[in-house]
């Protein structure tokens, strides 16, 4: 083997400048990193840390994407360097759960690693290091794009991991992959195989599903819950709820609000929600806020509905569903929802306007045709001093992002053509197909 002490190192941005994006992983949030370094420290291979100005120093840069953000912060800082420019002196290798499209930082990283890299991340850096060829189904050798499969971890991570603040990884492990119930939106679901239970019958943890929440009754959830309690809703309306794959009906959520009153757990929950989604009108919004004023609790109950725009999440049956700007949901920040008696419901702070939507879109379904717009977007100052609705507005008047945005008929290409994941296209297609046949999506699409 090289002597490769300290010549691999994960690319740190020390102060990111956009909360969107998570590449500072310091603290303990981006597991990802802690086990892909722990790998490699377990097969021989010290893994350091470098900043954009102090890679040229390593061989290999390891560039961890957690979400869509970190693409366009990974373009901010490197693109205009002397020193990431091609041929580098290093490799730069990508990867991470935010990495579903490259095709925008292509020429910023020499391969790109899809889905969980435990397996075969050891030989990758060290065949790297070695300059030996490395080819698997999961890793694309950039500028070029290929097809890729996203690799299924062989097992829950087995290791206890040591990290470098053991205030928050030292006693971490791995209790579950995948989730059984397959929301149509939800990228993760649909590509990642289930690993093990994780209902929260099983983990008993206070981030649990509306509907075991509600089936638990006030004994157990009393007995449970620590600190403050997260669920979701992911749907304002039972009709859009129900469309994709969330069968959450509307007088489950006044039960949940009478429920948490019963328990003494309403002081401080937080309901995670989707808006914007294809068919949505002001009526499923309506819904939401009389299935909140019918609930009559005992005791107060206070609500933050956080809600995020909708995303086609390349590999879902929602995938070929259009992109809605607007109405800006960052207007509705912070305003009340329901407020009568014992109920408090309202929206909660950092919700997204049009431009982190549009910015995530435009790195899911990037192509080589838009890449002036994904550069203006990240390097403009100018569309930067601008509010989120004027900047939009400014990049779609400049260029034609009608591929980002617009919906695709059901089988038609995408610019995510390369991903395949292990659910087989054809089954992906076809509850796409049969979401699409719904009265409730057609009749509402008029
Ligand atoms: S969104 Fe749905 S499928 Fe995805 S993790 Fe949550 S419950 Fe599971």
């Amino acid at each position: 083997m090289s002597d490769n002490n300290a010549s691999v190192a994960f690319l740190l941005f020390e102060k990111p400048r956009h909360k969107q994006s998570s590449a500072a992983f310091d603290d303990g949030n981006n597991m990802g990193v802690h086990v892909v370094r722990d790998v490699l420290e377990r097969a021989g291979v010290r893994v350091g840390y470098c900043t954009p100005e102090t890679a040229k120093h390593f061989r290999v840069v390891l560039v961890s994407f957690t979400s869509k953000h970190d693409v366009i912060e990974l373009y901010r800082r490197v693109s205009k360097r002397a020193d990431w420019q091609r041929p580098r002196s290093f490799v730069a290798i990508g990867g991470g759960s935010g990495m579903q499209n490259p095709v925008a930082i292509r020429n910023l990283l020499d391969m790109a690693v899809f889905g969980r890299s435990e397996a075969f991340v050891a030989e990758l850096v060290v065949s790297t290091l070695d300059a030996k060829p490395f080819e698997h189904p999961s890793v694309m050798h950039l500028p070029d794009v290929s097809d890729v499969e996203i690799a299924q971890a062989p097992c829950l991570y087995p290791n206890r991991i040591i990290g470098p603040d053991k205030r928050h990884i030292g006693g971490w492990s791995e209790a579950s992959i995948g989730c059984k119930n397959k929301c149509m939106f939800c990228h993760y679901a649909f590509t990642r195989k289930t690993l093990a239970g994780n209902s929260w019958n099983d983990s008993g943890n206070t981030e649990s599903t509306l509907l075991d929440l509600v089936n638990a009754g006030a004994t157990r959830l009393r007995s449970s819950i620590k600190g403050q309690l997260v669920t979701a809703l992911d749907g304002t309306s039972e009709r859009l709820r129900c469309l994709f794959g969330k069968p959450i009906k509307a007088h489950h959520v006044t039960a949940l609000i009478e429920l948490l009153a019963d328990a003494g757990v309403g002081h401080i929950v937080k309901l995670f929600n989707i808006g914007n989604f294809p068919t949505e009108s002001k009526s499923d919004w309506d819904e939401l806020r009389d299935c909140c004023l019918a609930a009559n609790p005992r005791a107060h109950v206070r609500i933050a509905v956080q809600t995020t725009p909708f995303q086609p999440e390349p590999l879902t049956p929602m995938q070929w569903e259009a992109v809605r700007l607007f109405p800006n949901l960052k207007r509705m920040e912070q305003s009340p929802i329901a407020r009568t008696g014992n109920v408090e419901v309202f929206h909660g702070r950092y919700v997204q306007g049009p431009m982190p939507q549009l910015s995530s879109a435009l790195v899911a379904r990037a192509t080589p045709q838009t890449d002036a717009a994904f550069a203006a977007l990240c390097m403009s100052s100018k569309l930067r001093a601008m509010g989120s609705e004027q900047g939009v507005r400014a990049l779609l008047k400049s260029f034609d992002l009608s591929p980002v945005t617009r919906e695709y008929e059901i089988g038609e290409q995408l610019p995510t053509w390369f991903l395949r994941s292990y659910t087989p296209t054809h089954k992906i297609e076809r509850m796409a197909q049969r979401m699409r046949a719904r009265p409730e999506y057609a009749n509402s699409k008029g």
